[in-house]
């Protein structure tokens, strides 16, 4: 099928309509695949919906290749993995009670998991990725079980907090996943998800879509999809984002607006000529994006050298945070005071000799 062309499928699951729009015939590297725009709501994912078999043998493979001789994170992948968790950690935990019960649902290698426990709550995370949770378990020491929303080891409920940090792109039935999440969640519980924009690229349309990506959430749909599965978003959360904490609808709730024909054509057009290739190099995007990421590849070797281990380089960046005004892991720096003299590579140290 090319782009633009027009075909019927199965009744979309967030409006129920069946006429779709070829929007890409590539994905990420060029590979073959077809992506496709409900006409009726602005939903986009795969033209051709995979089997929850095929997506589990997908990743099925992922980890057993990853395991093979024991897996470890490149230790630049950890530090940034430990710096993106300590920013949710310093978004959702003034949200929570004290010893609030958390699950990271796709915990990749802990660090979000490893985060809150150290900031004193009841953390545990579920992974698929065999390799991934047993580094986690023996770098960390956390609690990560194997398996996915739906696997029988998840944590007793009630819940209060799960988050599903750049999962739901990769799941064949978000929807069934929320409502799991729903059931799990205290009255008052929350639920975090992050998943790419696909309103806020800034890329060419041929990198744009990913095989592992079966949906392509807009902050619309997603917040439409949310609210399906018994969810709104939190009072001040940003709309316009794909990173939003939800808590339960109560009846008095409105339904969202905004995903409609109206969003579909918008989105069609968007993708047409803002993300095109010209648009995209005449855009300083590229030379913005590969400076950025050489400033990035510094400050991460800087800091990875110096450390002996990824749990070293996860204590020094918490025990620095312990001191930031209203930091989740200020109780942390109050133990290591009363503890008694720092430690020999401390600034103190340092200056004394
Ligand atoms: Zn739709």
């Amino acid at each position: 099928m090319k782009i633009g062309e027009t075909f019927r499928a199965s009744p979309c699951r967030l409006c129920g309509t069946a006429e779709r729009e070829v929007v890409a015939d590539r994905g990420r590297g060029g590979a073959a695949l077809t992506t496709a725009i409900c006409r009726g709501c602005g939903l986009v994912s795969h033209a051709t919906l995979p089997e929850e078999a095929e997506v589990a043998d997908f990743y099925a493979a992922r980890y057993r290749l990853e395991y093979k001789g024991g897996y470890a994170p490149k230790r630049k992948h950890a530090l940034r993995a430990l710096r993106g968790a300590m920013a949710r950690a310093r978004r959702l935990a003034p949200l929570l009670p004290a010893r609030g019960r958390v699950l990271d649902i796709g915990a990749s290698s802990g660090e979000f998991t490893f985060v809150m426990a150290e900031a004193g709550f009841a953390a545990s995370g579920l992974e698929p990725n065999w390799g991934y949770g047993e580094f986690a378990r023996r770098e960390y020491g956390v609690e990560l079980r194997q398996g996915g929303w739906d696997s029988p080891d998840f944590p007793r409920e009630p819940l209060d907090l799960v988050t599903l940090n750049h999962v739901m792109e990769h799941l064949t039935d978000p929807w069934a996943a929320m409502a799991r999440i729903h059931a799990a969640l205290a009255p008052e519980g929350l639920l975090f998800v992050e998943v790419p924009n696909l309103e806020g690229v800034r890329k060419q349309i041929s990198n744009t879509f990913h095989a592992a990506h079966i949906w392509n959430f807009t902050p619309a749909t997603l917040i439409t999809a949310a609210w399906q599965a018994g969810f709104v978003p939190r009072a001040g959360e940003r709309l316009d984002s794909t990173s939003l904490v939800f808590r339960k609808r109560r009846a008095d709730d409105l339904a969202p607006q905004g995903a409609d024909a109206a969003h579909a054509e918008r989105l069609v057009r968007q993708m047409a000529q803002e993300q095109s290739r010209w648009a995209y190099f005449a855009s300083a995007a590229p030379i913005t994006r590969r400076w950025q990421r050489l400033r990035r590849n510094i400050n991460e070797h800087l800091v990875t050298r110096r450390h002996a281990t990824i749990r070293a380089m996860a204590e020094a960046l918490l025990d620095a945070a312990a001191l930031e005004p209203g930091s989740p892991w200020a109780a942390r720096h109050g133990w290591r005071m009363r503890r008694g003299p720092q430690p020999a590579n401390s600034a103190v140290t340092r200056a004394k000799a």
